[in-house]
């Protein structure tokens, strides 16, 4: 609703000495935050960064990123969040496409930034660090609407080309507010996380620390050994990772502290033999799902529903309507399987430059998230697949999350992904890549996946590499696999 007015969460937190952000192990509280966030952004509307302009930010840098995030919110200006993955040639995609004027990079990408600047000769492309700006330490943050647009996040295309989806203030509040309602919220709490700030679940864990004046902690690289240690110091309440981390934080024994409250799984599918780990462990492990367009959390476990819902990634958070959609466009019945469409306050305001993003967002509202899965009777989400991932094999579903988990279960498994290869009989069959450890043996691969899945879903094929090729958010390019079959 335009005119509806939000308090500026950081502004309001400016006077405490509580701990706003640790990085690296350097602890930055709100007070000192809330400074440095006025400086830049005194320096930066000196430099001419305007209320509304799009402002692209590169930057792995976890400190410098959340300041420059805070500082453009006190601009009004629309922080546009380039992934650092992404090659120079997408980058410049981007920051062209969203019609930046200025782009904003940590010493990192130095050699980013300056070839940028060779392309988009237009572009005011800066060097940036943290030490405080000279000069201003009170800036008062320009008013914002829970309807004006905070960022721009480029989705991250494991599909098609990339769009840019609105995520606006009231996004924000919405999902902070339902996250706590969710997994609870206590004023001590340090949310940890060394996922890429650029994505959606990384920003979401600063928007959530400032707007309930919690801590946020963040490790800029996730480094198992570094990240269990922070874990192990025994303040962490909150951890948010994906599949592939928390894999490797399982790699050993070590019980985790009784102060954390809740490892946040997300991203992508939860193989059910590493949630079964988890829970046997004591890790206090939720799936949840979400996605770019949802800004995060669509649906959430509770920490008390764990063990009975292993798979399950919850009901839907407060005001979030979630529906399951057939072929036809009817909604399905309880356990029937469609696309999950929703609906509700977290959802984009569209996509850039999209006037009508009829083909995603519905008119009525309904976002199509391409994914497919069921509501059981007690309206529990269960998430099986990207809909453009699924395998059909002689008439029979495959879905390649399913496969995907037996595999990762065999201790000689490191990564893996099932993608379907065109076959003259079944129409198509699945195909696995693999990464490996040393001990690997095939033909044991094979009889494992033979004694837990039914005939048609055995991978007909075992391809192995090095590595998965992965996009910045650790989610499966299984479009650049499907070129090697
Ligand atoms: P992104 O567009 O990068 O934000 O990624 C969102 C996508 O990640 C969703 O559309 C799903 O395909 C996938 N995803 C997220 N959470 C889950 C989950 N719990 N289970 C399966 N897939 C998921
Ligand atoms: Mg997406
Ligand atoms: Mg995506």
């Amino acid at each position: 609703v335009v005119g509806e007015w939000v308090e500026d969460w950081l502004y309001a937190l400016r006077h405490m000495e509580i701990l706003a952000i640790e990085h690296e192990d350097q602890p930055v509280s709100y007070r000192e935050l809330a400074a440095r966030v006025a400086s830049r952004a005194a320096f930066l509307e000196e430099r001419g960064v305007a209320r509304g302009e799009r402002v692209a930010v590169l930057m792995t840098h976890g400190l410098l990123f959340a300041i420059t995030l805070h500082a453009l919110r006190y601009l009004g200006a629309v922080i546009v969040l380039i992934n650092a993955r992404l090659s120079l040639e997408e980058m410049v995609w981007q920051v062209d496409d969203v019609e930046a004027r200025t782009l904003l990079c940590d010493e990192a990408h130095e050699a980013q930034r300056v070839a940028i600047s060779e392309r988009l000769a237009h572009v005011r492309a800066w060097r940036c660090t943290v030490q405080m700006e000279e000069g201003a330490r009170v800036f008062i943050p320009a008013p914002v609407c829970l309807s004006h647009v905070q960022s721009i996040i480029y989705t991250s295309g494991t599909t098609g080309r990339p769009k840019g989806a609105l995520l606006t203030y009231g996004n924000h509040f919405a999902s902070a507010v339902a996250s706590a309602l969710r997994l609870g919220m206590l004023p001590t709490d340090r949310w940890l996380t060394a996922l890429p700030l650029f994505h959606v679940g990384g920003q979401a864990v600063l928007m959530r620390s400032v707007i309930y004046g919690t801590a946020a902690v963040l490790q800029d690289r996730f480094d198992e050994a570094a990240h269990r240690a922070r874990l192990l110091r025994g303040d962490i309440t909150m951890v948010s990772v994906v599949a592939a981390t928390l894999q490797r934080m399982m790699d050993d024994e070590v019980a985790f502290p009784a102060a954390l409250r809740v490892v946040l799984l997300g991203g992508g599918p939860a193989p059910v033999p590493l949630l079964e780990r988890c829970i046997a462990r004591g890790v206090p492990v939720v799936q949840t799902y979400g996605l770019t367009e949802a800004n995060s959390q669509v649906a959430t476990l509770r920490p008390a529903e764990v063990s009975s819902r292993v798979g399950s990634a919850g009901q839907p958070l407060m005001r979030t309507n979630v529906r399951i959609v057939d072929g036809h466009g009817e909604c399905c019945p309880p356990n029937g399987v469609g696309e999950i469409q929703i609906k509700g306050p977290t959802v984009c305001a569209g996509y850039w430059q999209e006037k009508t993003v009829r083909s995603a967002l519905a008119e009525d509202g309904w976002f199509h998230t391409g994914d497919l899965g069921y509501l059981d009777s007690q309206g529990y989400l269960f998430v099986l697949d990207r809909r453009k991932d699924l395998i059909i094999s002689g008439g029979e579903n495959i879905y390649p999350a399913e496969v995907e988990a037996v595999l990762l279960s065999h201790p000689s498994v490191i990564e893996a992904a099932v993608i379907g290869r065109d076959d003259a009989r079944y129409g198509q069959v699945p195909v696995a890549v693999l990464a490996v450890h040393p001990a690997y043996n095939e033909s044991a691969l094979l009889s494992f996946c033979r004694e837990r899945l039914a005939g048609y879903k055995v991978p007909k094929h075992f391809l192995v590499v090095d590595r998965l090729p992965r996009n910045a958010a650790g989610k499966l390019l299984k479009r650049e696999m499907r070129l090697w079959l």
